[in-house]
């Protein structure tokens, strides 16, 4: 007698599944789904560093506000310069410092001894640097070839009155709160910071500093997301581990959901655990579970409780990571008003085969360099199960094979995403 075919069902170590959806259409739905949350609050230049500007800040001057010596030298009209081949020569009347102007007109004839950010005085407009100068007894002598207008910064070369140095939904960096405060504005409007509810399922985790029995692991998810989160610049609550419990579960989305805008989970997203939690998240609110073709992380939730957006992260120390990176950051960065970080990507030739089956996209990790010729060049980090996380700590981009690829050879340009904000 044959035996009867045995009935599988679709699993994690599947490669092909029709049901998935793309990563670019994961990452579409959730940025078509997120809108910049309301209300904004003001705050003093420093607390500002990395947050969304919410609304433009305008010059209110001309940046630099005067005509200013952009060296040491002497400032001169340029109907003083001569032809090339002779040389010129001109009475010094006077010296201009920074924050110090020589304050009448140059006439004909003259030169003023100016300083690096003096103001240029009236009727002059060109800079002799003073090593390209001969100065004897109150008068100067140089020779042609010298450029009219040269090393003047003009007024309003950086900036110009009344217009908006930056548009609200930029997030500062150091460089804009510099630009900021030279434009004397102390304070600024900046978008609230969401609030983030973040927890860890599953009976096998323990908290750091309990003991751990046999098949038990330490809760590491809450660690990379806290990291993650908090360089995001997000505000964050933890709330601790929750076991696969459905009361306990319950209670936890019902009070994350209360207490902040987004809620993050991290496990119970997969085959045989989300049974129960899409069954209490159908009740709480509107949650979608998604297979995505990405290895790690295919397994991925998405909605809403209540009032609150919800991400249901795989379990997977890697696929957290992944994940966040790939969608939950960008969605963030759109909740927060300002554009979406999509992570960059590179071609660089790798240094060894990599091994792969089609059907999903694979986000290795790997470590990037460049060789003697300066060319970029990747090593993947060893072992890419998606429980090593070390592999995370090692690697500094992902190394992107696209679905349909299978292996890659030792030598092969592939696409990398350098990890920005994640290390
Ligand atoms: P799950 O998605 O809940 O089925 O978990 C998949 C794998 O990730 C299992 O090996 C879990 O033990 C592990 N895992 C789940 N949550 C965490 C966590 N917070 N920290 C470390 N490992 C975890
Ligand atoms: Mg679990």
């Amino acid at each position: 007698m044959k035996d009867a075919p045995i009935k599988t069902l679709p699993s994690c170590d599947d490669d092909y599944d029709p049901a998935s959806l793309t990563c670019e259409e994961a990452l579409q739905r959730l940025l078509d789904a997120v809108t910049p949350l309301a209300g904004h609050e003001r705050v003093h230049l420093r607390g500002a560093l990395d947050r969304v500007l919410a609304e433009p800040v305008i010059a209110r001057f001309d940046v630099p506000a005067h005509t200013n010596s952009a060296m040491d030298g002497y400032a001169i009209a340029s109907a003083d310069l001569p032809a090339a081949g002779s040389h010129g020569e001109l009475r010094v009347v006077g010296a201009s410092f920074a924050g110090k102007p020589y304050r009448a007109p140059l006439a004909r004839g003259e030169a003023v001894r100016i300083m690096t950010g003096a103001v240029v005085p009236d009727g002059a407009d060109t800079i002799l640097i003073q090593e390209k100068v001969e100065e004897r007894e109150g008068r100067i002598r140089f020779d042609g070839g010298h450029r009219r207008g040269q090393h003047v910064r003009a007024a309003g070369e950086d900036m110009q009155a009344g217009t908006a140095a930056f548009e609200p939904g930029r997030r500062l960096s150091a460089a804009d709160i510099g630009v900021i405060a030279s434009l004397g504005v102390p304070e600024v409007a900046v978008m609230r910071r969401p609030r983030v509810a973040f927890f860890s399922t599953g009976d096998e985790l323990r908290s750091l500093g309990e003991p751990l029995g046999l098949g038990e692991i330490y809760d590491s998810n809450r660690y990379t997301l806290f990291g993650m989160l908090t360089q995001l610049g997000v505000d964050l609550i933890d709330l601790g581990v929750v076991t696969d419990d459905p009361e306990q579960l319950e209670a936890a989305f019902k009070r994350a959901a209360r207490d902040a805008d987004v809620v993050i989970t991290s496990g119970g997203v997969s085959v045989g655990e989300a049974d129960y939690t899409k069954e209490i998240l159908g009740r709480l609110g509107e949650v979608r579970f998604w297979k995505v073709a990405m290895k790690p992380g295919r397994p991925l939730a998405f909605g809403h409780i209540d009032g609150a957006w919800f991400f249901g992260l795989p379990g997977n120390p890697v696929s957290v990571m992944v994940t966040f990176y790939e969608f939950v950051r960008p969605a963030l960065e759109k909740l927060m008003g300002t554009t979406p970080r999509l992570p960059w990507t590179m071609p660089a030739r790798v240094t060894q085969p990599l091994k792969k089956r089609p059907g999903r996209v694979e986000f290795q990790r790997g470590h990037l360099t460049r060789d003697g010729d300066g060319h970029a060049v990747v090593t993947p980090t060893g072992d890419q199960g998606s429980g090593i996380l070390s592999s995370m700590s090692q690697a500094n981009c992902f190394i992107v094979l696209p679905l349909d690829t299978a292996g890659v050879d030792a030598g092969a340009i592939v696409d990398v995403q350098p990890f920005e904000g994640l290390l």
